[in-house]
């Protein structure tokens, strides 16, 4: 099953149980543009080196279009297309003013140097700056991408446009980017699994917690959740990962990984491996790295009691209903990882006004967002009996249909 099959199933069962024609479901799930294009670029020993980029806008009946940026070599059409969808859902989750896209280039960023990853962006942004910005379609970090990639990506894109700093979000901070915007995916995260545990009547001090990748997302994520009194026994990235059952040193492994390639080598715990850490007996599984890492192979292992969906598509839909059968909750990432969008939507807001918001500001109207949105999904999944991720399709999907059939369809 690909990651679109996935999505798809996913809005089909959401889809049905809300009455929706079938018209009017394909309306809603056909992205509305898809581009593929040829991103040339030599290589510092003078080779020419050629990928594919996409960016998949799949909505705009809510606003402008919002998402990512992925460089990774695994990503596809179908892919960028999953995520699109995805992006869709969880601004109206959160009620943002923007509809959903995605983009990447099917490149590994670890093999090229730093002035071939600005050559690959520029190029990339030569290719699509018609398609995208401000008020059509604002990209941003994902995978493999950072603050330095968006910088290069603006920079390129006024080169068309001239000053334009709103066209994509998740800048640096000397470049017209948001404080708070880097960290507020794993914040979100954080917050959102204590909220979870506290509906459930779980302590949240105490309670163990592993996180599989340690990009923005995951080491934010630990940083956050180890302020909260969660125990972080576990983490890991490509390499491999880390366990200390008395709980890992959150700062300590934070600062080690300012300067060495994996948390594989950090000192303070066991090493495990990937799949090892998926099926760790803790209260919290975090997979905050690749889609598709939760499946019919491993649902029936995995021993975590709740499931925070960081990463984008982490869950198959077999392994969705293996975990619903066994009653284990899972925060859905159209929920989960929405901090990100909405401190990008911040972001955004602050460059259209020219006016700053300090780091409490971002705070206190992340926080604000992120517990509305998780109280309207808790009390869908409740009135309804559905599972968390449903009750947050039902609560997307409703936002983006009215919207449409309001803006008329002729
Ligand atoms: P990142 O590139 O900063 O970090 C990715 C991490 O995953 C790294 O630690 C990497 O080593 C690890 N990883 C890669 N392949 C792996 C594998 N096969 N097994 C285990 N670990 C692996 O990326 P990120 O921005 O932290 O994004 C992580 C996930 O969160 C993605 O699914 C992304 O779509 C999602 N997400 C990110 C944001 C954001 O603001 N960055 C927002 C919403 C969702």
């Amino acid at each position: 099953m690909t990651q679109y099959d996935t999505t798809v199933r996913y809005f089909d069962h959401a889809a049905n149980l809300m009455g929706l024609s079938k018209n009017m479901q394909a309306l809603l799930l056909i992205p509305e543009r898809e581009l593929k294009v040829q991103v040339t670029l030599e290589r510092d020993n003078g080779e020419i080196a050629t990928f594919i980029g996409y960016r998949v806008q799949h909505d705009s009946a809510r606003g402008p279009m919002k998402g990512g940026l992925r460089y990774h070599q695994e990503t596809d059409a179908d892919e960028v297309r999953a995520l699109a969808t995805l992006m869709t859902w969880k601004t109206a989750v959160v009620n943002i003013p923007y509809g959903g896209a995605k983009g990447g280039i099917s490149i590994n960023p670890q093999e090229l140097s730093q002035g071939e990853l600005e050559r690959v962006t520029r190029k990339f942004v030569d290719a699509i700056h018609d398609m995208v910005g401000p008020d059509s379609d604002i990209p941003a970090p994902d995978m493999g991408t950072n603050a330095q990639v968006m910088a290069w990506f603006m920079s390129q894109y006024q080169k068309y446009k001239g000053f334009n700093p709103a066209c994509v979000t998740g800048k640096p901070l000397e470049l017209h980017g948001s404080e708070g915007r880097e960290e507020a995916t794993g914040r979100g995260v954080a917050i959102l699994t204590a909220a979870m545990l506290e509906r459930v009547k779980q302590p949240v001090q105490g309670a163990t917690v592993a996180i599989q990748g340690f990009g923005n997302v995951g080491s934010f994520a630990s940083q956050f959740l180890h302020a909260k009194g969660m125990k972080v026994i576990a983490v890991s990235d490509k390499d491999g990962g880390i366990f200390n059952p008395q709980g890992l040193d959150i700062p300590g492994l934070l600062q080690f990984c300012r300067d060495h390639v994996s948390v594989r080598d950090f000192s303070g715990g066991e090493q495990i491996n990937n799949e090892k850490l998926l099926t760790m007996p803790v209260d919290v599984l975090i997979p905050a790295a690749l889609g598709g890492v939760l499946n019919k192979d491993n649902a029936k292992d995995i021993r975590a009691r709740y499931i925070v969906e960081a990463a984008n598509n982490p869950t198959v839909i077999d392994a969705d209903a293996i975990f619903e059968q066994r009653k284990l909750l899972v925060l859905p990432d159209i929920l989960a990882n929405s901090g990100g969008v909405t401190a990008s939507y911040f972001e955004w807001v602050q460059n259209r006004q020219h006016f700053r918001w300090d780091l409490t500001r971002v705070r206190t109207e992340l926080d604000r967002i992120l517990l509305e949105s998780f109280d309207k999904v808790w009390k869908i999944a409740e009135d309804k009996h559905v599972s968390l991720r449903t009750a947050a399709y039902l609560l997307g999907i409703g936002r983006v249909g009215r919207a449409t059939v309001l803006a008329g369809i002729s």
